[in-house]
């Protein structure tokens, strides 16, 4: 095999179209599996105490946050910042962390720094023990968040939303549950996270297998036992190989018997150099301090330069990966099979055996699949107790009663873990199954059929007093927590003018309409044919990314700082360009 440093554009181009051929799929998202019928179990709350059970509630509050992961609780706190009392968060889980909630896979572990992704260092006093914290501590750091602002006090867990009525006459949302509570709030924030819902691959026989099985966002202590001993002594298979299933690898490495690691697409995968936190870590310890240290990363994980007096403060892979495309005078497709290149030979540095070092490499542009970070993953292959089984784009043919079998080998095993990712489907309320009724009825799924229809990705005309936190038109960080500060803050800052005005608020349909044109007509042609050159991924709608509804379809693409100084020039104009308020009779 040609180094692939050297490859040349042209060979480069070919090589991904090859690649990318091989994985699209004429089901696309349609291959993976519900979990219905008898694979629920896959997706049961091992946490839970007990059912949840209770008496249904009828009661009135502030606002309603439809869920409790880090951009709920950011939600929350900055509502009780302007005044609102009683803000009721309502999660599924039976506690608040949303994906830090579910996912206990040993090696979680964020992989944006600590400082910049873990919400309210400045107000809880509290410093990561390392750069890069691991689930037990981000966890309990969203539990300390909650604590420290008192936003359990309102809060509702075992419980799911099922549908919101808008009122006018009343300036309010009805909300009902699945436990049969009605619920009266003048808001209503939806904001469902997207890795709580796992995602299972279509392999023939999967439900055949007699091992224990489990999927890695609900590792139960029964499965693997503290500290994985029960997998001592056993053959384990795991399938997939993204940003979960390479953190956890490693882990399982050292204690298995025999782990076998079936991989559909290699990840790109950097150097993570985690350590744990450091005396003078940080430099800037005024008030603001976090922040300032978000926007800095997310400029510079953008690729946009940060102040001089500050330099990249985070200064890590994806910094510095951003930096070198930033930095290339080169054409941005020569500078992205450089970059590829490095990652191709660092697999081949780092992994001894040829054959599994060919496979780990990964062929397609920088960004087609999620970048992922890790010392670990890689020389994991060096171990006598490792195997790679590639498939070469297929995923394993089969499943038996004791084994995953690929090319007609039977590969057998005591247990089987799926690291196979997440539910996400098409459009922000996929898999919710949430109903919300905007002014007259209207479902807001019925809304956003063809493409999300917002006013800076947050709340939309004919849906008072509703706002959405996550992946809709807003604009991308790496880091969601500074996404979701930013986008609570400016929905805060809305908030407090409607209750000043006693009023309820709304975007104008002229305001909703300008602002779908800016995000629809930014991108470019070349940026489409990217997107279409792409290998598939949960990202593009498995490899058609055109569709409406796709994940990232509806992003502002300038980038997430220059969105975020929209939105704060927006505020600073004090004209609340494009909102409505309508006095709310029985409030006034
Ligand atoms: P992904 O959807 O990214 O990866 C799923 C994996 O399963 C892929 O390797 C996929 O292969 C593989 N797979 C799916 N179907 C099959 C099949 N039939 N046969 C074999 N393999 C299959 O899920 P992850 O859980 O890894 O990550 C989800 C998201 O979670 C990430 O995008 C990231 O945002 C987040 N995450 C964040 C972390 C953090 O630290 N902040 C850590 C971990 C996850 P293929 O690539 O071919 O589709």
């Amino acid at each position: 095999m040609q180094d692939t440093a050297e490859l040349t554009p042209e060979q480069a181009r070919e090589k991904y179209r090859e690649e990318r051929a091989k994985r699209i799929r004429a089901d696309g998202l349609d291959q993976y599996l519900h979990l219905e019928g008898d694979l629920a179990k896959f997706g049961q709350d091992p946490w839970a105490e007990g059912d949840g059970a209770r008496d249904p509630m009828q009661t009135t509050v502030d606002a309603v946050i439809i869920g409790a992961g880090i951009g709920a609780l950011q939600m929350a706190v900055n509502m009780r910042r302007v005044g609102l009392d009683r803000v009721m968060m309502i999660d599924k889980a039976s506690d608040v962390g949303g994906t830090w909630y579910w996912n206990r896979y040993p090696g979680a572990q964020c992989d944006t720094e600590s400082y910049v992704y873990l919400p309210f260092l400045e107000e809880t006093g509290y410093v990561p023990t390392e750069k890069y914290a691991h689930q037990p501590e981000i966890y309990e750091h969203c539990r300390r968040v909650a604590r420290h602002f008192d936003l359990y006090r309102d809060a509702v867990f075992q419980t799911q939303v099922e549908e919101a009525h808008w009122d006018d006459a009343s300036g309010r949302w009805t909300i009902s549950t699945d436990r049969g509570d009605t619920i009266q709030a003048r808001y209503l924030v939806i904001c469902p996270g997207r890795l709580q819902s796992p995602k299972l691959p279509g392999i023939k026989g999967i439900d055949r297998f007699q091992g224990r099985a489990w999927h890695t966002s609900r590792w139960a202590p029964e499965f693997a036992g503290e500290d994985l001993a029960k997998l001592a002594g056993k053959r384990v298979g795991i399938i997939g190989t993204g940003a979960t299933g390479l953190q956890a690898v490693p882990k399982l490495a050292e204690v298995a018997d025999q782990l076998y690691v079936f991989q559909r697409t290699p990840s790109a995968v950097w150097e993570r150099n985690n350590r744990p936190t450091e005396d003078g870590w940080n430099t800037d310890t005024e008030p603001g301090w976090q922040k300032r240290r978000m926007w800095n990363f997310t400029a510079a994980a953008a690729g946009f330069p940060v102040p001089e007096e500050q330099g990249d403060l985070v200064d890590d892979g994806w910094t510095e990966i951003a930096g070198w495309f930033a930095k290339s005078q080169k054409d941005p497709e020569v500078t992205d099979l450089e970059i590829m290149g490095r990652m191709r030979t660092r697999v081949e540095e780092i992994v001894k055996d040829p054959k599994a070092a060919e496979a780990l490499k990964p062929y397609y542009r920088y960004g087609c699949k999620r970048p992922t970070f890790h010392d670990g993953f890689l020389p994991a292959f060096n171990r006598p107790n490792v195997e790679l089984v590639d498939t070469d784009g297929r995923g394993p043919d089969e499943i038996t009663e004791n084994a995953v079998v690929v090319d007609g080998q039977a590969y057998e095993i005591d247990c089987l873990v799926f690291a196979t990712g997440f539910d996400l489907g098409m459009g922000f309320l996929y898999g919710t199954g949430l109903k919300i009724h905007g002014r007259d009825g209207q479902l807001l799924t019925d809304k956003w059929a063809n493409g999300l229809r917002t006013l800076h990705g947050m709340y939309a005309n004919n849906f008072p007093n509703c706002f959405y936190l996550g992946f809709t038109q807003t604009a991308f960080s790496v880091s969601y927590t500074h996404m979701a500060l930013e986008q609570t803050e400016h929905a805060a800052h809305v908030i407090a003018e409607a209750e000043r005005r006693g009023a309820f608020l709304e975007p104008t349909a002229e305001a909703e309409q300008a602002y779908v044109d800016t995000v629809r007509n930014a991108k470019t042609p070349a940026m489409r044919q990217a997107q279409w050159e792409c290998t598939p991924s949960s990202g593009n709608n498995e490899g058609n990314p055109d569709d409406p509804n796709t994940l990232f379809a509806g992003a502002y693409l300038p980038g997430g700082n220059t969105f975020f100084q929209v939105l704060a020039d927006w505020r600073a104009a004090g004209t609340f360009e494009g909102v409505t308020f309508t006095p709310v009779a029985s409030r006034s």
